[in-house]
């Protein structure tokens, strides 16, 4: 045992860490918090979710955590959970965030095989809403620092818990957090257990760990056509309706222009390398020339790939008319979009004012939305996340990507902390259905994931 140790402090002596190594004790209590906060319900409307954070609070109060260090912050009906994990100081380096969110998209129990919100489990799933997005993550770094704590851990520079209340809504918890407490959450950058990921083959070969260093820009527009109306049995050529469908087809006809940056083509290329034939090969020609024509056609003509490329804006919700017998006075179509980063909002609405051709139509965004920049990948934190990945996966390579999605991250990103998405989830091809019903969480990865947060949090801040 001791040569292993030995061998093992060689090889991995020079950034200063030793891989975790989970005890039964330490699964024991993984499941238990598990467990727990997947029975709160901590949908928007439920109010669980400042009854969540106090369990969490006092789990890792009863691992050592002062009070002083543990802020429950309430904001409306939800709270924002930070805790700090004091270090010696010695890196001299600002604190680094540890990111995950406590809400979770509402389930009706009536529609899943299981009552979502009690952790079920067969031969290989754990079952439950929340299983993957993102208790898993909040388990995760919440046992983590717990058993660092009760090791004695001191790191060399200040960690900071931060766990929001409303990521999937509002993400009011977020933003109150940048606002009114920019000192408690001061960093040099952050973690977000929210995204990145591996990905493993059916059979269980390791395909590519993504770490997330960017997220397209959300934005939604409703588009009205209106019109004076009239009597059904006078019909015109003039209709809200029929306006309305014509700019509706113009927007399903209408291709963004393609774009990449970095992290793009660099997903792209190891995404190619790792698929090879026709279409791998196109992506690896487009990520060493965006231009390539060729490239470009093979890339938009796949429905996985074509969004990676470019802004979308794709009609979700549609409603017109008034009564069966008279003329529409108004028609309304959804537009969601998700726009390439240094895109703005109003260069989209432009766009859309440009293809529908129709100034009787109003465009009007239905929020305020900010784009969030990329995050230049850091040599410390890839170093870090590959030395926890490589303890499963020694052969998986390390991709930086774009999400079409987006998380807490944006917030954080646009007031200027770097934030990189580094889950400790690795699974195969088989769904995780989260935000959809029976969703669930491979029970080999859960465990296998829980190093993952004390491997990444002692090469960056051991000694
Ligand atoms: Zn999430």
């Amino acid at each position: 045992m001791k040569n292993i140790y030995t061998l093992l402090f060689l090889l991995f002596g020079f950034i200063g860490s030793l891989p975790a190594q989970t005890t039964e004790i330490d699964h024991a209590r993984a499941l238990d918090i598990y467990r727990n906060i997947i029975s709160f319900r901590t949908a928007a409307g439920q109010d669980m979710v400042p009854e969540m954070a106090s369990y969490l609070a006092g789990q890792l109060a009863q691992a050592g955590f002062s009070d002083d260090d543990i802020h429950i912050l309430p904001v409306n009906d939800t709270a924002a959970l930070v805790v700090r994990y004091p270090g010696n100081g010695n890196a001299r380096k600002k604190p680094i965030l540890f990111l995950a969110h406590m809400d979770v998209v509402d389930a009706s129990p009536e529609e899943w095989k299981h009552d979502p919100f009690i952790l079920n489990q067969d031969d290989t799933y754990f079952h439950g809403r929340g299983t993957s997005d993102n208790k898993y993550g909040v388990m995760n770094l919440t046992q983590s620092f717990i058993r660092l704590k009760l090791q004695g851990f001191v790191p060399n520079r200040d960690l900071l818990l931060v766990f929001s209340g409303d990521e999937e809504t509002t993400q009011a918890t977020t933003n109150m957090l940048i606002n009114d407490y920019p000192d408690l959450i001061d960093a040099e950058f952050a973690l977000n257990s929210d995204s990145g990921g591996g990905s493993l083959d059916a059979t269980g070969i390791p395909l590519a760990y993504h770490y997330q260093a960017a997220e397209k820009t959300y934005a939604t527009f409703e588009i009205t056509a209106t019109n004076p109306g009239g009597h059904s049995a006078r019909p015109r050529q003039d209709n809200a309706i029929y306006d309305l469908a014509e700019a509706i087809l113009k927007i399903k006809d209408h291709e963004f222009p393609v774009m990449s940056n970095a992290i793009v083509r660099e997903s792209l290329r190891a995404e190619g390398k790792q698929m090879g034939g026709e279409f791998g090969d196109a992506l690896q020609r487009f990520a060493d020339n965006p231009q390539d024509k060729q490239a470009i056609q093979t890339i938009l003509a796949n429905d996985d790939y074509d969004q990676s490329i470019r802004t979308t804006c794709i009609a979700t919700l549609l409603r017109g008319g008034q009564v069966e017998n008279a003329l529409p006075q108004r028609a309304t179509v959804t537009v969601n979009c998700r726009i390439f980063p240094g895109t703005r909002v109003d260069e989209i609405q432009s766009a859309l004012e440009r293809v529908i051709d129709n100034p009787e139509l109003n465009i009007v965004p239905l929020d305020e939305y900010l784009s969030s920049p990329a995050s230049e990948p850091r040599e410390d934190v890839v170093d870090a996340i590959a030395f926890a990945v490589h303890e499963r996966y020694p052969e998986m390579q390390l991709v930086a990507s774009m999400s079409s999605g987006y998380t807490d991250a944006r917030v954080y990103r646009r007031a200027g902390i770097p934030t990189f998405g580094t889950s400790a989830k690795i699974i195969g091809p088989e769904s995780s259905n989260a935000h959809g019903i029976n969703e669930r969480f491979p029970i080999k990865a859960f465990y296998d994931g829980l190093d993952h947060w004390i491997d990444i949090i002692q090469t960056l801040a051991g000694k």
